[in-house]
């Protein structure tokens, strides 16, 4: 692609303009979703293209967690629905997550599914390009897609538990509630791959706390929080999601996509243009099985 001053201009007028896009459709979506029923208090919600992980109050709101990043405000991904803000990842807000992969090599993150949808897709993307990723599966999610489980270990991608049923909200529970839904995600992954390691824990959201950091860590799972976020599950198009990967995009980076919960098209089509132009500029990892 072009590289110059107007594509960085470009680039930075889209962000502000998708800046200020995200910021109304937050407020327009909080104004039209309650919160008070339970389904959508769980902040998902599931019709015949299967589950949806909506909004979902932030931290420090009512029916929130509380205070996971009130003391990054502007930075903390906690009030987006999904994962991501598309905002910085840095700050103190993440409890020693990792959200680089600490070396040269750039990760691709695969988030919420398996999707009988979309995942086989982008494992057919991946599969083509040669290229190795990590996919933060939801409990839920695999216990009903096994073999989709199965598939994605079976090409060589490392697997990251994104907790049971996408609560973003889980960092306010107590250590006991944290360790049982993370294991029961960890079983749920394990009855498709018994042998496949899990050593990476992302928080949905990216809603950190101290405690969901504290028993994650205690169960062999490193936290995993991202550098790149296109904020695909916020259906921008294929354009700005490759354009935002593109030029964001550095050694190191984490870059965090979602193959499942919600329409995904998207982010498949972008993936088909991202993927000549990153494995030409960086190496790309699966994020190793044997972290530290
Ligand atoms: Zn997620």
């Amino acid at each position: 692609m072009t590289r110059g001053s107007s594509t960085a201009r470009a680039a930075g007028i889209v962000t502000l303009v998708v800046a200020g896009l995200l910021g109304s459709a937050y407020v327009l979506g909080r104004s039209l979703v309650p919160d008070q029923t339970p389904r959508q208090s769980t902040g998902v919600t599931t019709n015949a293209d299967g589950p949806h992980y909506a909004d979902q109050p932030g931290v420090g709101e009512p029916g929130g967690a509380p205070s996971a990043s009130a003391s990054a405000a502007g930075t903390g991904p906690a009030e987006a629905g999904q994962d991501g803000s598309g905002r910085d990842a840095g700050g103190d807000n993440l409890f020693g997550a990792h959200a680089t992969t600490g070396t040269p090599r750039l990760a691709l993150t695969f988030d919420d599914g398996p999707d009988p949808r979309y995942t086989p897709q982008v494992l057919a993307l991946l599969r083509e390009y040669d290229v190795r990723a990590t996919f933060c599966v939801v409990g839920e999610n695999a216990q009903n897609h096994p073999d989709l489980v199965q598939s994605i270990v079976d090409a060589g991608h490392t697997l990251c538990n994104h907790s049971w049923h996408h609560d973003v909200g889980l960092g306010a529970r107590s250590a006991d509630a944290i360790r049982s839904d993370l294991l029961r995600t960890n079983a749920a992954i394990r009855a498709a791959v018994p042998n496949a390691p899990i050593v990476w824990y992302r928080q949905p959201g990216g809603a950190w706390t101290y405690p969901v950091v504290s028993v994650a860590r205690q169960l062999g799972m490193t936290p995993l929080h991202w550098s790149v976020d296109p904020s695909d599950w916020e259906l921008p198009g294929a354009t700005k999601i490759t354009a935002t990967v593109l030029s964001q995009a550095e050694p190191g980076s984490v870059v965090l996509l979602h193959d499942a919960g919600g329409d995904r098209q998207g982010t498949v089509e972008a993936l088909r243009r991202i993927l000549p132009d990153l494995t030409a500029r960086f190496e790309l990892e699966a994020l190793p099985t044997d972290p530290t």
